[in-house]
């Protein structure tokens, strides 16, 4: 139940792979010999595989070591490459940290960042957007689609806006790409960063889609070296990760439609049944969402309680990369949610391979957790009784 957080490589993807590890195992820059033509010739296969996913062409790919890198890529290398032009960047309250934190980054190196809030449902305000574009606004970066909570921003509106006030649109889509319709043409998107691990495909490979023409987008390489990758990025390739990314690639465009419709209706029943519980929220745009993510909060049970109520299954409150402090999610928080609520919220993120009784399992443990916590909890008690929390005055006389 945690796939926002990482995907089984699957089966097919692993054989795919396997030579080019032992048999094939070239440098694909090797020039001068059999080896190193293979391994060239695989990444040129998996780059069309890549690029066909997104509606790119394969010289706009960027193989990275994953989206963290790309990320970083595109938000140092854009504010380095245009800095001439302008110093501001428009993003916003809910992207993943590896945006916001290169963005902090770049505040140090002389940047202006405006971080958009959300509303409510954590789509961005597009009059606010509108609003906070100057002169000098060289990028807008907003992700695709949340990894918290799912929601999917418009996409389309967001790039129409930056385009008219000459900026580029960059748009984390790790959790978008592979699991909805993305298509870098018809959404207008100049740089996209996105990862293999999060589509049934290996760790530590990824890409940065850099547009080459209307406009051609350059980005500064933030990795010196041999000059790979158009120069953007240098590093010998990971060629078997690279070829893994591109089969991963190549299923989704066969099976992203019939994924989506399955795992949706795992999803809408796992929603449908824990909404049931009274007291219970479902976080993010309902509408605008990816097909395989719900985030619920359960109103007076204690957070760390809940995530210990059901450590059979494999779930998380937050994404993983806060999950280890004990903060409540920024994401939840940014939506308006007060600690308590952020803290007895799930994220719950089904995947190709999740079962339905898989499911059940899940909707049955959450039930009990909630249930049995509440049954131990005095705000509950005082809540049924029908006393309004809000209006106690808790201090002492
Ligand atoms: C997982 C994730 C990343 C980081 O990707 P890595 O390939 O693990 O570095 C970036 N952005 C979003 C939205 C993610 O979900």
């Amino acid at each position: 139940m945690d796939h926002n957080a990482t995907t089984p490589c699957d089966p097919r993807v692993v054989d795919a792979m396997i030579p080019y590890f032992t048999n094939k195992f070239g440098n694909a820059a090797s020039r001068n010999h059999k080896f190193g033509w293979e391994g060239e010739e695989a990444v040129d296969y998996a780059r069309e595989q890549v690029a066909k996913l997104i509606n790119a062409d394969p010289k706009e790919i960027i193989f990275t070591s994953g989206a963290t890198e790309a990320d970083n890529l595109a938000i140092k290398g854009v504010f380095e490459m245009y800095k001439e032009k302008g110093n501001h960047i428009i993003t916003a309250k809910t992207e993943h940290k590896a945006v916001l934190d290169a963005c902090k980054h770049v505040e140090k190196l002389g940047a202006e960042v405006t971080y958009l809030s959300v509303k409510e449902d954590g789509l961005i305000d597009l009059a606010e957007l509108e609003a906070a574009m100057k002169p000098t606004t060289i990028l807008v970066s907003i992700m695709y689609a949340n990894n918290e909570i799912g929601v999917i921003q418009p996409i389309k509106e967001i790039s129409a806006i930056a385009k008219k006030h000459g900026a580029l649109f960059f748009t984390d889509a790790v959790q978008a790409v592979g699991k909805t319709k993305v298509d870098v043409i018809a959404d207008g998107i100049d740089l996209l960063a996105f990862t293999a691990h999060k589509m049934y495909g290996p760790k530590g490979v990824g890409a940065l889609y850099v547009r080459r023409k209307n406009p051609r987008v350059k980005v500064t390489a933030q990795m010196d070296g041999g000059g790979h990758e158009r120069g953007m990025r240098s590093g010998t390739l990971n060629v078997p990760g690279i070829v893994g990314f591109g089969k991963a690639c190549e299923i989704c465009i066969h099976e992203m439609e019939s994924d989506a419709a399955r795992i949706g209706k795992m999803r809408d029943h796992l929603e449908k049944e824990l909404l049931t519980l009274e007291e219970s929220y479902l976080n993010g745009n309902k509408e605008h969402r990816l097909p395989h993510v719900a985030n619920i909060s359960f109103k007076y049970v204690e957070g760390e309680g809940l995530l210990m109520g059901v450590k059979d299954i494999a779930l998380s409150s937050g994404s993983a990369c806060t999950s280890a402090s004990l903060e409540p999610s920024y994401v939840l928080k940014a939506l308006g949610l007060d600690d308590e609520l952020a803290h007895s919220s799930l994220r719950f993120g089904l995947g190709r391979f999740t079962t339905d009784e898989e499911v059940d399992f899940t909707i049955n443990q959450v039930k009990e957790a909630v249930t049995k916590l509440r049954d131990m909890s005095p705000l509950w008690e005082m809540f049924k009784e029908g006393i309004d929390l809000k209006t106690i005055d808790w201090q002492e006389h």
